[in-house]
This record gives C-alpha cells, structure tokens and sequence, in this order.
C-alpha cells in the first residue's frame, strides 16, 4: 500500500496545531497552583514579571499581581478589597529548615502570606 506524502503531511500539521492548541488553552485556563513563600530570603528571590498572590486574613481576598521591578511587595501590601495596609515581617519563616511562612501584619494584628505561582 502506498501513502500519499501530501496526507501524512496534512495530518502532521492537524497534530501540531491540536497539540499548539491545547498548550495555550491549557496555560491560559488550566489551574495555576500557588506555593506559600515559607522565608523573607524566598520572598526576595522571587523574579520580577513572575507571579504572586497574596492573602489577605482580615477580608480572606486573595490578589494575585506580578512582582514589579522594585519588588514593592517587600515593603508592603495594600490589599484592594479592605485597603488594609500590611507590612511584612521580615523575620517570619525558618530560614535554616526551609519551613515556615513568610507572613505580613497589619496594625490591627490581622496577618496575611504570599504564594508564589510554581
Ligand atoms: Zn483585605
């Protein structure tokens, strides 16, 4: 039996733009998992454009935003749904286990953490 070159070329192509098509669909609206940042030195780290999410305990909303070129986040978070302002603690999370979390307080005590997009 012979096969036609043209075919086998054409469903090469269909293959390509069905694997092209799930790839994109699949990071456009698959689920993205956030990791907690256990350290300020993790928190540090992070790279500028990626994303994080931070968690607010006073209002439970949780904004996820790109790290900016200044990494403001490191300074402090305002969150947009209670406009509470948190500062972070740079002394949470345990740096020598690689355990814990790096927290954010505000003056009321309400708390809130940072998770990085894996
Ligand atoms: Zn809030």
């Amino acid at each position: 039996m012979k096969t036609n070159p043209l075919l086998k070329i054409a469903s090469l192509l269909t293959a390509a733009v069905i694997i092209a098509g799930f790839t994109a669909s699949a990071s456009a609206a698959g689920p993205m998992t956030y990791l907690p940042v256990k350290s300020a030195k993790a928190a540090s780290a992070l790279k500028v454009g990626s994303t994080v999410a931070f968690s607010c305990d006073k209002c439970r909303a949780v904004t996820v935003m790109a790290v900016d070129s200044k990494k403001s986040f490191l300074t402090g978070i305002t969150c947009p749904s209670c406009k509470q302002t948190f500062a972070p603690n740079m002394s949470s999370g345990d740096r020598r286990a690689g355990t814990g979390t790096f927290t954010y307080a505000d003056k009321a005590g309400h708390t809130g953490s940072l998770a990085a997009a894996r």
